[in-house]
């Protein structure tokens, strides 16, 4: 595969883990393509920096979980030159609290975004991956989809769900040459984690630091090659030996 001829579809990739998967895509010659829900300024600063790095990136704004606008936003995507081969389903929220006043609507926003997310944005792209008999998906789960953690319930379910959904589309896809992983993280150092309860979370990582997102971009960018075609189906973990 000849990255300058395969697009990647990189959705959460404003800030944070995805735009370190973004950056580190660009960097290895893939022309990629950035998702975000909103924050506008942080897209365009991550377009101009692969593009000042050399790179090709243009930007599409969606709300994962809302399958209209991605069906609408995907439908010019299909035609893309180069075709998107590389899908790296990065887009999460957490919004955490103990079970007893855990809201119906975090349950709901948490859990539509990493599975209803994986569903819409995936799935349009499955069969031109299957005609083209070369793929590669990357779903971002988390620690917290292998082993349980107080006031993740709706996280926990959500990225577990995530795992299993990796595990079945890589059965169904291995004989097409298209491969479906999962990497799990712990904690890495991001808007998402906390500032406050850092110092108490990284007395709990046997390395002792926070993880970097592109600790976790190099991570994916080598699913995402030739180098990892037998690989599918895993969970990889990155977590300084947490678990
Ligand atoms: P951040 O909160 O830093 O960034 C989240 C990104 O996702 C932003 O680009 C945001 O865009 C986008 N996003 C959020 N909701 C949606 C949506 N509904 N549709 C489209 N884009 C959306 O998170 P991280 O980088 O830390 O996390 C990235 C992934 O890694 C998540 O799936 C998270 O669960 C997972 N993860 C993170 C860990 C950590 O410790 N940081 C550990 C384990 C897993 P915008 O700014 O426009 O809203």
């Amino acid at each position: 595969m000849n990255p300058q001829d395969v697009a990647a579809l990189v959705t959460g990739g404003s800030r944070g883990i995805g735009e370190a998967v973004a950056l580190r895509l660009a960097s290895v010659g893939h022309p990629v393509i950035v998702n975000y829900r909103a924050n506008d300024a942080a897209a365009e600063r991550v377009k101009a920096s692969i593009e000042a790095g050399g790179g090709s990136a243009s930007l599409t704004k969606f709300d994962v979980a809302d399958a209209d606008a991605v069906s609408a936003a995907i439908e010019p995507l299909l035609r893309n030159a180069p075709p998107i081969g590389i899908i790296v389903n990065n887009a999460g929220v957490a919004e955490d609290a103990l079970f007893p006043v855990l809201e119906r609507e975090s349950w709901q926003r948490v859990t539509r975004t990493t599975l209803d997310g994986f569903f819409n944005v995936t799935q349009p792209f499955v069969m031109p991956m299957v005609s083209r008999r070369w793929g590669r998906i990357i779903n971002i789960s988390s620690i917290s989809g292998l082993v349980g953690n107080r006031g993740q319930v709706n996280y926990s379910a959500a990225k577990a769900g995530l795992i299993g959904a990796t595990r079945s589309l890589a059965s169904e896809l291995a004989r097409r040459n298209i491969t479906v992983n999962a990497v799990a993280p712990g904690p890495i150092a991001t808007d998402m984690l906390s500032k406050e309860h850092a110092d108490e979370i990284v007395k709990l990582v046997p390395m002792r630091r926070l993880g970097t997102a592109d600790e976790v971009a190099q991570l994916v960018a080598f699913l995402a090659s030739d180098a990892a075609a037998y690989i599918t189906g895993q969970v990889i973990g990155i977590n300084g030996g947490l678990a």
